[in-house]
């Protein structure tokens, strides 16, 4: 099977040819290795990072980010997002602070400071 994709990792923007044979990955069309791990990643298990907001419920018409610690299954995301919706926060509000944990190995953190 092969696949043609976008490198996403730098404004370059290289387009990638995934061939995949049974167990063998291979790329081509990378201008760098950074391309070459993103086609594998990419067509075996692919992650994203994934940002939101949260709402502060003791400040007025406030909202906090947040983002994923680390990047989750492609797959997931929807999952995450439906629970990032069902949580709220009081200030004050750390960068850094975790809003949920554990959620597929990753923690929801607060990517903003409320005071
Ligand atoms: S392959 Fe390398 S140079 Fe090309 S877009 Fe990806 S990271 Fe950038």
């Amino acid at each position: 099977m092969k696949k043609e994709l976008t490198c996403i990792i730098c404004p370059r923007g290289c387009t990638l040819t995934v061939n995949i044979e049974n167990s063998n990955v291979s790329v081509s069309g990378n201008s760098c290795p950074k391309g070459e791990q993103y086609g594998i990643n990419e067509c075996t298990n692919p992650t994203r990072t994934v940002t939101s907001i949260v709402r502060v419920t003791n400040r007025e018409d406030t909202m906090v980010s947040v983002k994923t610690s680390i990047p989750i299954p492609k797959d997931k995301i929807f999952e995450v997002m439906g629970e990032i919706r069902k949580v709220s926060v009081e200030a004050p509000v750390k960068i850094g602070d975790v809003i949920i944990s554990d959620l597929f190995s990753a923690d929801i953190i607060a990517t903003k400071e409320i005071l």
